[in-house]
């Protein structure tokens, strides 16, 4: 099943949090907040609120600045706020909305309008989050696409630039796959395809990127130096070799090359890790070759010798 959605509710009074809360319960994971402050607070923890009910008149923060500070903070700018409020003239309604709400709700508190109103941006938040995932996924494989993977190279190469973290970036690219799908048919080789992406992903840390950049091709974005990361790419090599996919022998060839404050444009990267890639292909294939931006191409030590 999936995981409820997160509807906060903030009010200054606590009855009206039992009553708005007894509108949801079931049917959403309700969280309470009794002030501006502790709103602001919870909005920002896990699990983060899909949907925010917000008092206006509150003391201390009120819920129109409450807003104003939930849009300004990029954390928690895109989570949907609906003020809820005993005032009800036009202008108030319009300030609200032009604060960034998406809707209003005025008190007494009717629950099938709450629930009904809830409903509706709950969907909408859903919709979003799904867009949201197909426009940044590969569909066959899960993996991020080529549209996260630059957004977030450009944001890792600004690190390598200012705070001179270290970055490698890998090229991946399967041996011999057409002759897989010509031998085995495009719906095997969709699953070679799967199961290599899952192995890259399952045998990499959390903070990077594992990307399907088109057909046959992938890329990690390693945040450590060329050296450790042509270790940890030659242990992935090996392991690619072992997989097996459909019971066929599938092996890769892999370019590297690190990114540095004189070297930090990412077309230019792939293409040098390209460059690897093609001196793999040259050398038999299922070779892991980095890159240097000084001299072309190094084998590594750890690669297999021939
Ligand atoms: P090399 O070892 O030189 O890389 O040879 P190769 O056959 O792997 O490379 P080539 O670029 O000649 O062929 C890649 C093939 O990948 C051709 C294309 O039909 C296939 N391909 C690309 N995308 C997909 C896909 O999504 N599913 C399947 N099944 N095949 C794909
Ligand atoms: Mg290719
Ligand atoms: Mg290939």
């Amino acid at each position: 099943m999936m995981e409820p959605y997160t509807v906060l509710i903030v009010d200054d009074v606590r009855t009206n949090l039992l009553v708005i809360g007894q509108c949801l319960k079931g049917l959403y994971n309700v969280r309470e907040a009794i002030s501006g402050a502790q709103c602001l607070k919870l909005a920002r923890t896990e699990p983060q609120p899909d949907l925010i009910l917000l008092d206006v008149v509150m003391p201390d923060l009120d819920g129109y600045q409450v807003c104003k500070a939930l849009k300004a903070d990029p954390m928690t700018a895109e989570i949907p706020v609906i003020f809820v409020t005993g005032k009800d003239s036009d202008d108030d309604e319009q300030h609200g909305l032009q604060l960034g709400a998406v809707d209003y709700i005025t008190k007494p508190i009717r629950p099938a309008i709450v629930r009904a109103r809830v409903s509706a941006h709950i969907q909408l938040k859903q919709q979003r989050d799904k867009l949201q995932h197909m426009a940044l996924h590969d569909q066959l494989t899960g993996l991020y696409n080529r549209h996260f993977l630059v957004e977030s190279a450009r944001q890792r190469l600004a690190r390598v630039v200012r705070h001179r973290t270290p970055l490698t970036v890998v090229l991946i690219d399967i041996d011999h796959f057409k002759k897989i799908n010509d031998a085995h048919g495009h719906l095997t080789g969709d699953k070679v395809l799967t199961k290599v992406a899952k192995l890259l992903e399952s045998n990499t840390r959390r903070e990077d990127v594992v990307a399907r950049l088109g057909g046959e091709e992938f890329v990690i974005l390693l945040e450590c130096p060329l050296d450790v990361a042509a270790q940890k790419m030659e242990q992935l090599r090996q392991q690619v070799e072992r997989l097996e996919p459909e019971g066929l022998h599938v092996t890769a060839s892999f370019g590297l090359v690190e990114a540095s404050p004189y070297n930090a444009d990412f077309s230019h990267l792939l293409v040098m890790a390209d460059d690897g890639v093609y001196k793999a292909k040259a050398q038999g294939r299922n070779h892991v070759i980095c890159c240097r931006a000084e001299t072309s191409a190094i084998k590594p030590k750890t690669s297999p010798q021939e």
